[in-house]
């Protein structure tokens, strides 16, 4: 991959990492825009009930006025601070029952839509009387205390407000026999929290469309940018086979060029002195070369075509008569008596349907590429299994590294720096030979390994 390549890529993946980034940050504040807003209307709704609401209040009057029965007995010393406070429970526990009741019927009134609990909770109780000042409950030190309401100490709460009852209280009473005055001071604080079921699930689901919306445009994104990537990565490809095509066909139409340029040279100062064997021997050499030219714009025009334009013209063959010949044919053409071919043909009697010509050519050029690439000894294996025929074409060449193993079959694909130098070729063997298996239903399959040699196999169904 090239460098401009990467670096688009890393570009595109910092760019994703960035807007990711941003958008959790919107997300994250909408979600605290939302939370704050809702809880301002659970807010709303419960003070309206605390403040407005009669049966409450007549509930809460009864509270003070049972307890402050309490604290008298206290100041007088007729019950201790621990006693004091256990009857403050007692009391509670008498009251808030109906408290629930009268609250939970206010508030689904309110239609609200979802679980909204609420309590108060005691902060303090100070006592103060012409001696001193008694700190009889501080809920920093002391355990919890829920005055009204639901207990939910196991959820976060949302903390509401203070409410603060401040009372002067001055009575006489005999104590000891004596009549005595008794004066003193409470205040009484608590504060006021709530807490709503599930707020978070609320929250999403009311966030839902937009969770959805962000997912889905970040979704798109990736696939444009995955898209767009892949394409200039493939379009990048192509151009590189393209300039590597030009420059094998430019190399391989240059010898033929200048040997017609200089043949043409000496025919015409042949003209001059006329000698007849010279001007034959040079006409055959521009035939030759014009041939040669010719056959190379042909296997151009020819071996780039794909399998929608191949027209087959079946025909039934004996595997056995129509293979050993196509073999015995390559043998004869080839040059080397150092290329040792072993064939083997098994079925001998079976019959297959295919375009004799057509198949000829894929195969043909398999065998020739074997020899090409530095094989010395090609085993070929036709044999008919199940349904389709196999044809195996095993060569000791140089064999190909692995990475170039699925591209070998595009068209004009070609391995740069093969240990053979100068091997001649315009990248259309194996795309001829693929696309005209495919045209025959069949597969062709490569296993090969740097140094090792390759083996073509070759499927093609029966029917
Ligand atoms: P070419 O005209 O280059 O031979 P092909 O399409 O026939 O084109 O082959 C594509 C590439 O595959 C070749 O350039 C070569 O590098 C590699 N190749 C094909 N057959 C063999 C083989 N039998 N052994 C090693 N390499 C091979």
């Amino acid at each position: 991959m090239s460098k401009r390549i990467i670096l688009l890529i890393i570009a595109s993946i910092l760019g994703l990492i960035a807007l990711s980034l941003i958008q959790g940050y919107l997300i994250k504040n909408t979600y605290t825009l939302k939370k704050d807003a809702f809880i301002s209307i659970a807010e709303e709704a419960i003070n309206g009930i605390d403040d407005y609401e009669t049966p409450l209040d007549s509930i809460d009057d009864a509270w003070s006025d049972t307890f402050i029965g309490e604290v008298d007995k206290f100041s007088v010393k007729a019950i201790s601070k621990e006693q004091l406070l256990e009857r403050l429970q007692t009391i509670t526990d008498s009251l808030n029952p109906g408290f629930l009741r009268e609250y939970h019927k206010i508030i689904t009134k309110q239609k609200l839509g979802y679980n909204l609990k609420y309590h108060r909770t005691l902060q303090t109780i100070i006592l103060t009387d012409s001696a001193k000042s008694k700190i009889i409950f501080k809920a920093d030190s002391q355990k919890p205390f829920t005055l009204f309401g639901n207990v939910f100490r196991n959820n976060p709460d949302l903390y509401i407000g203070s409410s603060v009852w401040q009372t002067e209280r001055s009575f006489s009473k005999e104590i000891k026999g004596i009549e005595r005055n008794v004066s003193y001071q409470l205040y009484l604080k608590s504060s006021k929290e709530m807490n709503i079921d599930d707020l978070n699930i609320i929250l999403f689901n009311q966030m839902r469309g937009l969770l959805l919306l962000s997912l889905f445009i970040f979704v798109f994104v990736i696939g444009v940018l995955y898209y767009s990537i892949k394409n200039l990565i493939t379009q990048k490809k192509i151009a590189d086979v393209k300039t590597d095509f030009i420059n094998n066909i430019t190399h391989e139409f240059k010898t033929p060029l200048a040997t017609l340029s200089l043949a043409t040279k000496i025919l015409k100062k042949q003209k001059e002195i006329h000698r007849e064997a010279t001007t034959i021997t040079t006409i055959d050499t521009i035939e030759r070369q014009n041939v040669r030219l010719q056959k190379l714009v042909d296997q151009v025009l020819d071996n780039s075509l794909g399998y929608q334009e191949i027209v087959l013209q079946k025909e039934v063959v004996l595997v056995q008569d129509y293979f050993s010949t196509l073999i015995n044919d390559f043998q004869l053409s080839l040059k080397e008596d150092s290329v040792n071919l072993n064939t083997t043909i098994s079925n001998a009697s079976t019959k297959i349907s295919l375009d004799k010509f057509y198949m000829a050519t894929a195969v043909l050029n398999i065998l020739e590429n074997a020899v090409k690439y530095g094989g010395s000894l090609i085993n070929i294996l036709v044999s008919v299994a199940k349904d389709e025929l196999e044809v195996h074409i095993e060569d000791n060449g140089i064999g190909m590294p692995k990475k170039h193993l699925k591209d070998v079959f595009e068209k004009f694909y070609r391995i740069a720096n093969q240990q053979i130098h100068d091997v001649k070729g315009l990248g259309l063997g194996l795309y001829y030979s693929s696309q005209i298996i495919k045209v025959h239903n069949g597969v062709i399959l490569l296993e090969s390994e740097k140094g090792k040699g390759s083996t073509f196999i070759i499927k093609i169904p029966f029917s």
